[in-house]
């Protein structure tokens, strides 16, 4: 059976062949050589066959068994590049990049021609591609203005199994597509995943196993209740490196603060006698420049030892080769949405058992290996079993707008694979009617179709449109670009306070926004000096990225006809389309009691105690009205990104906004 099944795929093969071109690229040996160690290539042509004979596939291998690099390789292979393109979705864009280059290279091109990459405001694809990977939410943004995915003569939504709302979004749009295209082959790919339920969603879709390489990892719990896992698992490092024989360490911290402290520690306080290995210490988080990214793939040197300290991206978005000691912290950033505050806050939290144990096999890929998890085995059986689907926990005010533009009007025809909160739901409706985004039936405005066009948030958005009419493109332009990249402020742990002074030589009584508005205009001003950036303790990379991202706004625009105008000195437009935007990030000050500290603000209408935030230019001004960007945990609720506002604005900008005052 199976041999006739083979052969059915070899017809289907050859009459491929005649029309797939050659390649005639040269690819050096030992990258060929390694494409076949791959746990993947053993089952090549058992795969082949399957990607040829189903519409919709489920593929589910170890991390490190080739599913990312390979598949959409093999799928030009079976001769899918001839009708259209492949695409391949990853969730985070360092995946997206590391990733071309590796299949690049496989290839035999350069980044952006037969194998490219689309990241928001990055298109590194051409004419000529016919593989391209992406995040999942470009390929979501894709289909509002390509509803059938015409492009693609195949879609892989790799790494299913993180359950990202992008992805989500995206299964239950392909699931309506395939009905309508028969061409179309359709790929669940993921590490670990409940496949039945996903072959469930897709009618009994064929499952296939990719069985890796995996040896076994013994697990080393800490009996003891630790509270401070940065000092644990330096220490836990150390007794490596000083007792445990070769082989490379992978940490997995939660962010750029404990990550960069640990690495700082090992760097600097750390020396380890000549008996013992050199620490080479790779921090992996997603705000590092790319750059440096590469570094993991190195090998150490002969007297070093690799530590690689990373968030979740290395559980199983990169591959690291060589790892053979987990340092597991038990903790994970997450974004954690409360609807009925409307506020996403970014928050530590327990991993669930299922990436507890993704992050216990990183450390089988090459031989056997150790896990030591910085938390007890009671904790651990209290970890959830599996994390909850990101639809199920945010806010989902763009991506209704993206379902809008798409087409469907009524949310409810829409299947989806966990369904989303309909308190979730209805407050994204509200938000979107408050915007003038959708009508009161539910159907999308212009205004709406204006703001799905920008690859941004809808309140950014919003802010955009606004300012048109208000007459002040040009400064919300620059606003909007700079929060589309990380902080511009640096803050290095030793210099504080020298940052700090710096950073309040620019302090402006219009705000954060304003503020970061005006240190971009005096950058350039010094023709984007990077010393002037040095000097004032300002990220060159960060201005340079947002300057990138304003000329492609600006081209969108352009390609709107919108008009493109300034305010020059006066902020009070500026203010208002701030305003516009971030209305329903308002509050208040409270009233001055002798028994309450002045600084306390309320927000509405959800009556929340917020503060400012101590590294604002509004922490002694106090305004009695203010919108803020975001709202960030730390010992308190902190507002950031703080703006001014005449609370006149809020009606005028948003007349249906229910304030309570
Ligand atoms: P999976 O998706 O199944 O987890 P991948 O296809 O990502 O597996 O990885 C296959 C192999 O390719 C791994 O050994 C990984 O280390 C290697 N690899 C992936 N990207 C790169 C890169 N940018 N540079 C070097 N090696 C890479
Ligand atoms: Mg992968």
């Amino acid at each position: 059976e199976k041999k006739e099944f083979s052969e059915n795929v070899q017809f289907k093969l050859d009459s491929y062949m005649t029309a797939v071109k050659l390649n005639e690229k040269i690819v050096p040996a030992d990258i060929i050589e390694r494409r076949k160690k791959l746990p993947i290539y053993t089952k090549k042509n058992e795969l082949m066959n399957a990607i040829v004979n189903n519409h919709v596939l489920i593929i589910i291998g170890e991390t490190g068994s080739g599913k990312t690099t390979q598949l959409p390789q093999y799928l030009k292979e079976v001769g899918l590049t001839i009708t259209g393109r492949i695409g391949c979705t990853q969730l985070r864009r360092m995946a997206v990049k590391s990733v071309t280059k590796r299949v690049a290279q496989e290839q035999g091109c350069n980044i952006g021609e037969e194998v490219g990459y689309t990241i928001r405001f990055e298109d590194m694809t051409s004419e000529k591609t016919e593989i391209q990977y992406m995040t999942d939410g470009i390929l979501l943004r894709e289909c509002t203005y390509d509803k059938m995915l015409s492009n693609y003569s195949a879609v892989i939504l790799d790494e299913s199994h993180e359950r990202t709302i992008d992805t989500d979004i995206l299964l239950a749009v392909l699931k309506w597509i395939i009905r309508k295209r028969n061409d179309l082959k359709l790929i669940i790919s993921s590490a670990t995943l409940d496949s039945v339920k996903f072959s469930n969603y897709f009618d009994g879709a064929t499952v296939f196993n990719i069985s890796g390489r995996m040896f076994p990892v013994n697990i080393i719990y800490n009996p003891f209740q630790l509270y401070d896992y940065e000092r644990s698992a330096a220490k836990t490092v150390i007794m490596i490196n000083e007792q445990k024989e070769r082989g490379d360490i992978l940490v997995f911290l939660t962010g750029e603060d404990d990550i960069e402290t640990l690495s700082d520690y090992l760097n600097y306080e750390y020396k380890p006698s000549s008996l013992h290995y050199n620490l080479k210490i790779i921090p992996v988080y997603s705000a590092l420049p790319w750059e440096q990214q590469a570094l993991i793939f190195e090998p150490a040197k002969k007297n070093e030892r690799k530590v690689i300290i990373a968030t979740n991206i290395a559980e199983t978005s990169l591959t690291v080769d060589g790892i053979r000691y987990v340092i597991d912290s038990g903790y994970v950033k997450q974004k954690v949405y409360n609807p009925k505050k409307d506020m996403e806050v970014l928050t530590k939290v327990r991993v669930s058992q299922a990436q507890a144990i993704q992050r216990t096999g990183r450390a089988g890929r090459v031989g056997p290996g150790v896990c030591y998890r910085l938390y007890s085995q009671s904790q651990f059986d209290l970890f959830p079993s599996a994390p909850i689907p990101e639809i199920k926990r945010t806010s989902l005010t763009n991506t209704v707008l993206l379902l809008k533009k798409i087409g469907f009007i009524n949310l409810n025809d829409i299947d989806f694979l966990d369904a989303p909160p309909t308190d979730a739901i209805n407050f994204a409706l509200t938000e979107l009617e408050l915007f003038e985004a959708i009508d009161k039936t539910g159907h999308i405005t212009e205004i709406g179709i204006k703001m799905a066009s920008f690859p941004l948030e809808p309140n950014l958005a919003k802010m955009l449109i606004i300012s048109e009419v208000l007459g002040c493109t040009e400064e919300i332009l620059t606003i909007v670009a700079l929060l589309s990249v990380s902080n511009i402020f640096f803050r290095p742990k030793k210099k504080q306070k020298l940052a700090d002074k710096a950073k309040s030589n620019f302090f402006t009584n219009n705000g954060d926004l304003i503020m970061m508005m005006n240190v971009y205009n005096q950058w350039h001003q010094t023709s984007q000096d990077k010393n002037w950036c040095h000097e004032n303790f300002i990220n060159h990379r960060m201005l340079l990225e947002a300057n990138s991202i304003r000329e492609q706004l600006l081209d969108i625009m352009k390609s709107r006809k919108m008009k493109l105008k300034s305010s020059f000195s006066d902020m009070t437009p500026v203010l208002k389309s701030i305003c516009a935007g971030f209305f329903q990030n308002v509050a208040k000050k409270k009233p001055y009691l002798a028994n309450r500290k002045k600084y306390d603000y309320i927000t509405l209408p959800s009556n929340e105690v917020v503060f400012i935030h101590p590294g604002s230019c509004m922490h002694k001004v106090l305004p009695a009205w203010v919108v803020y960007q975001k709202v960030v945990t730390t010992s308190k609720e902190f507002m950031r990104g703080i703006t001014p506002i005449d609370c006149s604005w809020l009606i005028e900008m948003a007349p249906s906004f229910n304030l309570q005052i």
